[in-house]
């Protein structure tokens, strides 16, 4: 569910760090409408209790309120008021995933009076490792349903809005306008802009934070006179080549969790008035090492083409704006598109290559990181790693793959009717990359594995696990 700008350091000149920007992607599969946004106030459980025989002093709660938000009502430096102001308070979601589960989460026990929570997915098996607002019973149910069935269950004085389409550039102002405080816990650079562009030109704080790996990061945007939006620090879309997934790079479940816990807090701050949002600021987390760093931001920018003195994009414009064509990415986390860089006899499907490894020897090389050919490879396979972002290194493999080629060509006979060796990674993009680096290299009689180990899992009819 995340991205890495190389471009951050942009951001940073004033610290001279260089902290990279972690951005996200997620799968849409839902096409239901979403609920329209209610501008009513906040409803609350036992407003009608009689207040005849206790007073509070400038606060709306009520006795209920009072006992469920003791807690944090005695805090000096929150009280009465401020969990006043939250319960009447509301707050959009965007994306209940990693970062928003526990977003959502805490807000509902905090008492935020309206939650809005936007998504388009459904829950998956490999959600559950780290979106902790959802559970085995739900997967395969729409993320709103299932987050918002958990706050319910946290706090079912608050109200909950579900916006099953997520947050597209239809209903974008409609809903940065209807809430107080805005959440992104996205993953793409697309939504991350849409979104950014949205509270600048309806005046709402955004809790922006993203998690990828062990690392993560949180900011508040637009906020105060001169808190800048993700434009000012980053005009020029990072390269999509330069950020990857979590659905690629892999995200220890717990570093979202608390990168999301972060957001809540932000947000409670904002809705309550309390305490001094994280705006200018940039909180960078190691979980590796356990650190957390914080760096200065730069101020709102004049030059900014839409939080800037002479703004570009409008409300009215927003709407076709090409946030895909500007960044050059899927705002979903469907993985990368499929490359179509070799010729079809160059290639072999999944069930043809089961018949060669059965009846016949052919050699397989995987070219996925290590830690995924750890999880499951074919038999036999050898482990040559191959990452498109430094695919010079694979150059230290190409004199063992011309042998292997050639002993494979041994091994398989003259007579044989199918290449020697067949490269294999996990979607079938890098394999044809190998491929065509080794044909550039003169090593011939050489395949690959068309759509990768996914097809493989599906198609070949053996036991393999997806991932
Ligand atoms: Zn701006």
């Amino acid at each position: 569910m995340g991205r890495i700008e190389r471009g951050g350091q942009r951001a940073h000149r004033q610290t001279g760090q260089q902290p990279n920007i972690i951005h996200f992607h997620r799968v849409s599969t839902s096409s239901e409408p979403y609920e329209s946004c209610s501008r009513t106030s906040t409803q609350t459980v036992g407003q009608d209790d009689a207040r005849v025989n206790w007073e509070g002093t400038e606060h709306q709660l009520t006795k209920e309120q009072v006992v469920r938000y003791s807690r944090q009502i005695i805090l000096p430096s929150f009280g009465a008021q401020a969990q006043s102001r939250l319960c009447n308070s509301s707050v959009l979601i965007i994306g209940a995933g990693g970062l928003g589960s526990p977003v959502a989460m805490y807000l509902a026990a905090a008492g935020v009076g309206r939650l809005g929570i936007a998504d388009r997915d459904a829950v998956e098996l490999n959600n559950l490792h780290r979106q902790i607002a959802h559970r085995e019973s739900t997967v395969g149910i729409h993320k709103c349903d299932s987050a918002g069935l958990t706050c319910r269950s946290i706090n079912s004085s608050i109200q909950v809005e579900m916006y099953k389409d997520g947050f597209n550039q239809q209903i974008a102002m409609e809903l940065a306008s209807c809430f107080d405080v805005i959440v992104d816990a996205t993953d793409n650079a697309p939504s991350r802009y849409l979104i950014s562009d949205a509270c600048v030109l309806a005046g709402k704080p955004l809790v922006s934070g993203a998690a990828i790996g062990t690392d993560g990061q949180l900011t508040v945007y637009n906020h105060g006179p001169d808190g800048p939006c993700y434009r000012c620090l980053f005009p020029e879309a990072p390269e999509p080549q330069s950020c990857s997934s979590c659905s690629d790079a892999g995200v220890l479940g717990v570093v979202p969790g608390i990168i999301g816990s972060l957001q809540a807090l932000e947000a409670i701050k904002l809705a309550s008035g309390v305490g001094r949002p994280l705006s200018r600021s940039l909180l960078l987390f190691d979980a590796l090492a356990g650190r957390f760093t914080t760096v200065k931001l730069r101020q709102r920018m004049p030059s900014c083409i839409v939080c800037g003195t002479s703004p570009r994009i409008t409300a009215e414009s927003l709407l076709s704006y090409s946030y895909a064509t500007f960044t050059g990415a899927p705002s979903h986390d469907a993985g990368p598109a499929p490359l179509e860089l070799l010729a079809p006899i160059q290639r072999v499907t999944a069930a043809e290559l089961h018949k060669w490894v059965t009846s016949d020897s052919v050699s397989i090389v995987d070219v996925r990181p290590e830690a995924q050919f750890s999880i499951a490879h074919i038999p036999g396979s050898t482990n040559l790693p191959f990452s498109e972002a430094k695919p010079q290194a694979f150059d230290e493999h190409i004199e063992l793959m011309r042998q292997r080629v050639r002993d494979a060509a041994i091994d398989t006979g003259d007579d044989s009717l199918h290449p020697a060796v067949c490269v294999v990674c996990r979607r079938g993009n890098d394999s044809q990359r190998v491929v065509d680096l080794l044909v550039a290299n003169g090593v011939n009689d050489v395949v690959d594995l068309a759509g990768g180990l996914e097809a493989w899992a599906r198609e070949s009819g053996v036991d393999f696990p997806h991932y």
